[in-house]
């Protein structure tokens, strides 16, 4: 009996590669991760070679798909001039900086990429101090500093969320080579050269500050990363710069979903698929219905605390830190919105009140 997957995005990793349109190929390479089995990573190919979008996980499997999928398209790793990284999280940017060693790659990511370096830098011994001071602003170092102490909603010292301790694991077993030097730093508006036509860099914040979706009007395909998926929503942590991060998800969604010239969606997980603006509208409706319950907890519990609020959102199984971070980000959004009080307590726990 063969067991399906409930969702595509957590389908097995494929050896065989597909094309989504010309010169632009489609690998799926294997991850294990809560709801994913695989991330896609697309070869963009032209005279010179190709560029990648998110080279996987940075593990030998993940290394060893990379160079099957490759051959299968008659290319070697040293043919990979670019690589370009639509956020920071170790599924995506894995294989950066080995191309970057072996190819010589270039490596391309948004300008505030830094912020997931400092993130990783937390736990080990190196300090803050020690990254380069010029990118360094106020805000990076505060949500630092934060993890060092408490949560913004108060409690326990608090552990970061899951995805950063993973990270820092494999930081610690792999070394700090893992986490990919940015060579080219991008902002919103600029223009790659890719597959032999221009693709201008969309700046996403929501999933992460840092993200970056890229669009080709003339092949009218869109790379979204995490941002948009196909049939889950991505994580949005309330530990973000941005003073109200649903919000900004929100923008980000919007934005994307004006877009013209977009009749393919190629995402970091699934399938591609192909009606940008009525998934990013699903997904706003998604967060939506989210904030109405909110809203009913709150009215059932009266005086709450974060962690309250997340244990009636989450079933158990996903209850700790990324779900706190999540609640959070829906509660700053509803008080910001004026749908919800807060105060501290003796203690130093941020209590909600929805009306
Ligand atoms: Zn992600
Ligand atoms: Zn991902």
């Amino acid at each position: 009996m063969t067991h399906k997957p409930r969702r595509q995005e957590q389908e097995a990793a494929r050896a065989e590669i597909s094309e989504i349109a010309p010169n632009v190929l489609r690998m799926e390479l294997p991850i294990r991760m809560p709801g994913l089995g695989h991330v896609n990573m697309y070869a963009l190919l032209d005279e010179r070679g190709a560029a990648v979008v998110d080279p996987g996980l940075p593990t030998r499997e993940s290394w060893q798909a990379i160079e099957q999928r490759l051959r299968q398209a008659g290319l070697r790793v040293r043919d990979v001039h670019t690589v370009v990284v639509t956020h920071s999280h170790p599924d995506h940017f894995g294989g950066a900086n080995r191309f970057a060693r072996e190819a010589g790659a270039d490596v391309v990511a948004h300008r505030s990429f830094k912020f997931g370096v400092m993130e990783a830098s937390d736990e080990s011994d190196v300090s803050v101090d020690d990254l380069s001071v010029s990118e360094q602003d106020d805000a990076h170092r505060r949500v630092v500093e934060r993890w060092n102490h408490r949560t913004p909603w108060g409690g326990q010292h608090p552990r970061p969320p899951f995805r950063m301790r993973w990270r820092w694991r494999l930081a610690r077993m792999l070394g700090r080579s893992m986490i990919p030097q940015i060579r080219t730093a991008v902002v919103a508006g600029d223009v790659l050269r890719l597959a032999g036509r221009e693709w201008f860099v969309a700046h996403t914040p929501g999933h992460t500050e840092d993200h970056i979706c890229l669009h080709d009007p003339e092949g009218r395909l869109f790379l979204s990363g995490d941002h948009v998926l196909p049939t889950i929503t991505p994580h949005i942590s309330g530990l973000a710069l941005a003073q109200d991060p649903l919000d900004a998800f929100f923008e980000s969604l919007d934005q994307v979903a004006a877009l013209p010239d977009v009749e393919r969606v190629l995402p970091a997980h699934g399938h591609p698929f192909d009606d940008l603006a009525s998934r990013a509208q699903a997904i706003k409706q998604h967060h939506y219905d989210r904030l109405d319950t909110v809203k009913r907890i709150g009215r059932k519990l009266g005086p709450a605390t974060v962690r309250d609020f997340s244990r009636q959102l989450f079933k158990p199984r996903s209850w700790g830190e990324m779900a706190e971070s999540e609640t959070f980000a829906h509660l700053e959004h509803l008080r910001i919105q004026g749908a919800a009080d807060t105060h501290r307590d003796d203690a130093g726990f941020l209590i909600y009140e929805c009306g």
